[in-house]
């Protein structure tokens, strides 16, 4: 991988793929804010619309979403019924429903036992925005990992961060390339975005020591750390790694954003954020300028589902699941690609990150993208997961979604594909 800092701005984005919305399109017509021009969008969002334009039959391993067998729906149905009523539909507190927040105390375990630190959220999407919102002025440093979870990065560049990726490997965040990197810069940043546990998108987990050092970077430069964990409850092998929660505890500089997307349901759109008291009235005033508070009956339903004592069971059947569909994955690649690619080997989580070796590197995955769409399996092309645009060689897999019996047909319309790019 590349050690040449490259920082990456809103003004150095077009015409990466991830550049802002609003464009000439709109220009002229209407009267926007210079702001607009700054917004970023989200490649891995839209691929769900442009897989929903399709009418052929696609394998899906693009979104990072989990499959709708394994959501527990009928139980969810139920509890709708049974404890929804009228008060459920007015306006809730902007810090959350006190049922959910004692939900996330007491059953998370690196969330703290002390409910002011904990502010319900829509989706871990929103805990993100409010730290990008608290934290970073325009111009400010944020460090990334590359690849890395662009609506993150993406969210701070709409900030107008200036964004400077470091490269993971099998240990995740390579915290030696970060204070090189940093320092070649000659700037000091303001915030370190890490997805410590079977990173999105490269399925690593970013070892204990590597932790400490992050942690003791973070106090030399005063920069917070923004711990983005959707994936840590979902450890299928291994020994599990210590949190910076449980590393440092009540540490002021760490800012965690958690969410039930990937072990309950996305729909919901109920995530919390696990951050210092202090900043409790800020947050409130942050989101109350958003949406003054997450879905209240979606809190509920989710509080109650937990109080009824069926997670525990639920989180094993998700652990057995994922790891019997990552490990299809990895056969159908071994068989059908066998050292034409390299992949990651990860712990749990949704993805796959897969690079292309030997002549199949010269195909750029956004090529392969559009034969393998046409052929009828849809992936994340690489530079979509970098905010400069790296990685042409690679693209992230997600395992999660589909059954064994779909990920082999998969992989073979993906070898197909591959055959195709590389006879053009
Ligand atoms: N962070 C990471 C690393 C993610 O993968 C996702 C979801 N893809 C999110 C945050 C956002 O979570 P939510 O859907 O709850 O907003």
């Amino acid at each position: 991988m590349t050690m040449t800092p490259h920082v990456t701005t809103v003004r150095s984005l077009d015409p990466c793929p991830t550049a802002g919305v609003s464009g000439p399109a709109t220009q002229g017509l209407l009267p926007l804010a210079s702001r607009s021009d700054g917004l970023v969008g989200s490649v891995i969002d839209s691929s769900t619309s442009l897989l929903a334009a399709q009418t052929h039959d696609i394998v899906r391993f693009a979104m990072g979403a989990p499959a709708a067998e394994v959501i527990p729906t009928e139980e969810f149905r139920r509890i709708a019924g049974e404890i929804l009523t009228d008060a459920s539909f007015t306006y809730g507190a902007t810090e959350g429903e006190p049922d959910l927040i004692d939900t996330v105390v007491n059953h998370f375990s690196d969330s703290a036992s002390d409910p002011e630190r904990i502010v319900i959220t829509s989706g871990g999407m929103q805990g993100l925005d409010l730290a990008f919102k608290l934290f970073v002025d325009p111009g400010d440093l944020v460090v990334v990992e590359s690849p890395t979870y662009t609506n993150g990065s993406g969210t701070a560049l709409s900030y107008g961060a200036d964004v400077l990726e470091v490269p993971v490997d099998d240990d995740g965040m390579d915290v030696d390339a970060l204070e090189t990197l940093v320092a070649d810069t000659g700037r000091t940043p303001r915030m370190i975005y890490t997805i410590p546990n079977f990173q999105n998108p490269s399925g690593t987990t970013l070892s204990e020591s590597r932790r400490r050092r992050l942690l003791d970077l973070a106090h030399t430069w005063g920069a917070m750390i923004l711990d983005d964990d959707p994936y840590g409850e979902l450890r299928f092998s291994g020994d599990p790694v210590p949190g910076f929660r449980e590393l440092s505890p009540d540490d002021p500089l760490v800012f965690s954003v958690r969410t039930f997307s990937k072990i309950l349901a996305p729909g919901l759109r109920v995530g919390w954020v696990d951050a210092d008291p202090r900043l409790r009235e800020l947050l409130i005033a942050g989101k109350q300028a958003m949406d003054t508070c997450a879905n209240v009956p979606a809190q509920h339903i989710v509080a109650e589902y937990i109080a009824r004592g069926g997670y525990d069971e639920h989180l094993a059947g998700l652990r057995t699941e994922y790891k019997r569909r990552k490990e299809a994955m990895d056969a159908s690649i071994a068989a059908h690609l066998g050292d034409r690619v390299r992949t990651t080997d990860p712990d749990g989580g949704f993805f796959l990150w897969v690079t292309l070796q030997g002549d199949d590197a010269r195909v750029p995955s956004s090529r392969l993208f559009e034969i393998a769409l046409a052929e009828g399996v849809a992936f994340i092309p690489g530079p979509a997961l970098s905010p400069s645009g790296r990685f042409q060689d690679a693209f992230r897999l997600c395992f999660a979604s589909s059954t064994p019996e779909r990920i082999e047909e998969g992989l073979q319309r993906l070898v197909r594909a591959l055959d195709i790019a590389r006879g053009e």
